[in-house]
């Protein structure tokens, strides 16, 4: 009914879903409207076009961006912070930077929902939903809880 991709290893993730048959499956799905939530590895998994992939790599798409992979910089500048992210209540949410892309450029339809330093690293597009940061490694649940009680029920609505 609805997709999380996590954080981890986007050039992995791709090989891996086309090794298991299940990459034309997700990407299929992801258009036809199955509301999606990326994180991090899963942003990038998500965008329309990626800057320093590596040769060859895919994405899914489904999201109208331009990701850069490894943006803030390599694994010892990874960092965290709180960010204001439009849609949840206060206080800010602590973000979890590792390694992370961030967006470069979005299309008319995207919403951007948080930045870092001028750049967005929380979007949605209707039933797509992105973030560069890991809220799973919080205990605050607020993003997990947009996914579902915002972006789910809204793409219910658009399907009924
Ligand atoms: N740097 C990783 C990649 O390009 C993403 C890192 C992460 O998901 N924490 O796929």
């Amino acid at each position: 009914d609805a997709l999380i991709i996590p954080g981890g290893e986007s050039t992995t993730i791709s090989k891996l879903a086309r090794s298991f048959g299940l990459f034309d499956l997700i990407a299929g799905r992801i258009k036809s409207g199955m509301p999606t939530y990326g994180s991090c590895a899963g942003l990038i998994l998500l965008a329309n076009k990626i800057e320093d992939a590596i040769v060859g790599q895919e994405t899914f798409g489904g999201l109208d961006v331009v990701a850069r992979r490894n943006a803030f910089g390599r694994q010892v500048d990874s960092f965290e912070m709180d960010l204001e992210v439009k849609g949840l209540s206060a206080p800010k949410f602590r973000a979890i930077f590792i390694r992370a892309p961030w967006i470069e450029s979005v299309g008319n339809q995207v919403e951007v929902l948080a930045q870092v330093s001028g750049h967005a690293v929380a979007v949605r597009s209707g039933h797509i939903f992105a973030t560069s940061f890991h809220p799973e490694l919080t205990g605050d649940n607020r993003i997990h809880r947009y996914f579902l009680d915002v972006v789910c029920k809204d793409a219910i609505k658009v399907s009924a």
